[in-house]
């Protein structure tokens, strides 16, 4: 190859994330997973490429991830025992969690299935702050058959009450739960064409996305941010009047419970969401603009999806969920914390731990030695680094004190006697310490 004058880069709308940010980025998994063991889900690990029906079929042919966004590409056969087929990055995780859910039988063990995931997801959106082309999202799913009790409204206000635990518990401060309900498919049915109706003599006054929308789909017309636009969307009907009884009180038994488990919420009736597959309950928690987010200030979304697994093929088995951005959380994380970046990082959750001792050998005949004694000491649970020994002691000084609490100075001496010198940032303090009392000695301070 000719060689080329400028370095590659990461993809547009990719970005790597490197230490010491990755240490939050683990904080939040580690936070996450705890928190969901505490209401008995289990994690499932689903392919990142999935057949492209799945999401054509899962998330419909109408939405903007499926007609827009998708990344996918033919496959070609490399064989004759295989086919080409269409495959795609998945946009979002619930359609391969349920058709994992429909291929594994899971609905025949008859209990509720709890499960979660934590994995990147690909879209083709216009990257900006806080939307990515690669991005992160941590989802549970909920779901079972009928008798599992998969339908109760107890379930939605479960799987809410955990998120404003697991929001609580990450430091997030003033987030906002906005809740509604889509109704059934029926009701949406009937609230589709109400709003195609009033939505025809006034379309053309709209701006040209929502003119489109209110031909193909006219509820992401709901979603529209256009400011030119409110006024008429917010005359058009609302989905609560077109709620057969069963949606009403199932929305209302939801309402109830979150009340009772003092969560806070506000109805928000345009909030219908961008996927074909919710029913009923459908909900999105926010923080404040000026948090770090800009115009992307919605943290997670979900929401309930009862027809899901038939229209994938499979048993009735309705369910609840919901997918936070982790990007996203982590943005809020470090704006409201005032530290953004990765070379500032959240003071509890980085490296604000140093490692036990940094091993400075003295010369490089020193250097098996002390890789020898940072052997030993990692494999009695230490954090070490080690040096090298051609660095003069100055250097190994300044680097020491950079990532570790205490030195251990290597010298010919020392490795003779069996014996360490190990200097104490903290205090300054200056010490011959037996090798074999080294461990004790470095868990002092
Ligand atoms: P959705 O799967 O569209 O319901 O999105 C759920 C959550 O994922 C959103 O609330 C965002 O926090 C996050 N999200 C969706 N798309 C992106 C993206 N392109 N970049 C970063 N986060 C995203």
């Amino acid at each position: 190859m000719p060689p080329s004058s400028s370095p590659l880069k990461a993809v547009r709308g990719t970005r790597d994330l490197l230490p010491p940010e990755t240490a939050l980025w683990n904080r939040v998994e580690t936070v996450a997973r705890g928190v969901f063991a505490r209401y008995g889900f289990g994690e499932i690990r689903t392919p990142i490429f999935e057949d492209t029906q799945l999401f054509a079929r899962g998330v419909g042919e109408e939405t903007d991830i499926v007609s827009k966004e998708m990344y996918t590409w033919e496959d070609r056969a490399r064989a004759q025992s295989e086919k080409a087929q269409s495959l795609t990055l998945r946009p979002e995780n619930t359609a391969g969690v349920v058709r994992a859910y429909i291929e594994h039988k899971l609905g025949e063990r008859g209990e509720l299935q709890k499960l979660f995931y934590i994995g990147p997801q690909f879209r083709r959106e216009r990257p900006q702050r806080g939307r990515y082309r690669q991005f992160w999202q941590i989802g549970v799913e909920v779901l079972g058959p009928v008798s599992s009790g998969a339908e109760s409204p107890v379930r939605d206000a479960e799987v809410l009450e955990m998120l404003a635990t697991l929001l609580d518990e990450l430091g997030i401060k003033d987030w906002r739960l906005e809740l509604n309900s889509v109704g059934s498919s029926e009701d949406r049915k009937r609230y589709n064409a109400a709003l195609r109706e009033a939505l025809a003599p006034v379309k053309d006054r709209m701006c040209e996305d929502n003119q489109r929308r209110a031909e193909t789909n006219p509820l992401r017309v709901l979603d529209s941010k256009e400011p030119a636009d409110q006024e008429i969307i917010d005359a058009l009907p609302k989905i609560a009047d077109f709620l057969d009884a069963d949606s009403t009180a199932h929305f209302q038994a939801v309402r109830t419970a979150l009340d009772a488990c003092g969560v806070a919420y506000t109805v928000n009736p345009r909030l219908v969401r961008g996927l074909d597959y919710y029913t009923r309950t459908t909900f999105e928690f926010t923080v404040l603009d000026g948090q770090g987010l800009g115009t992307q200030n919605a943290l997670l979304g979900g929401g309930r999806y009862d027809g899901l697994s038939e229209m994938l093929g499979g048993p009735k088995a309705p369910g609840i969920g919901f997918a936070i951005g982790e990007d996203r959380l982590i943005l809020t994380l470090q704006a409201q914390d005032g530290r953004e970046g990765v070379n500032a990082p959240h003071p509890e959750w980085m490296w604000a731990q140093k490692l036990d001792a940094y091993i400075a050998p003295m010369g490089v005949e020193r250097n098996a030695a002390a890789l020898a004694l940072g052997r030993e000491l990692r494999r009695a649970g230490l954090s070490v680094e080690v040096g090298d020994g051609s660095f003069r002691l100055k250097k190994s000084f300044e680097a020491a004190d950079k990532v570790a609490r205490h030195i251990i100075i290597l010298g010919e001496d020392e490795v003779t006697t069996g014996t360490a010198t190990v200097k104490t940032f903290a205090t300054g303090e200056q010490a011959k310490v037996e090798l074999a009392a080294l461990r004790a000695h470095l868990k002092t301070i």
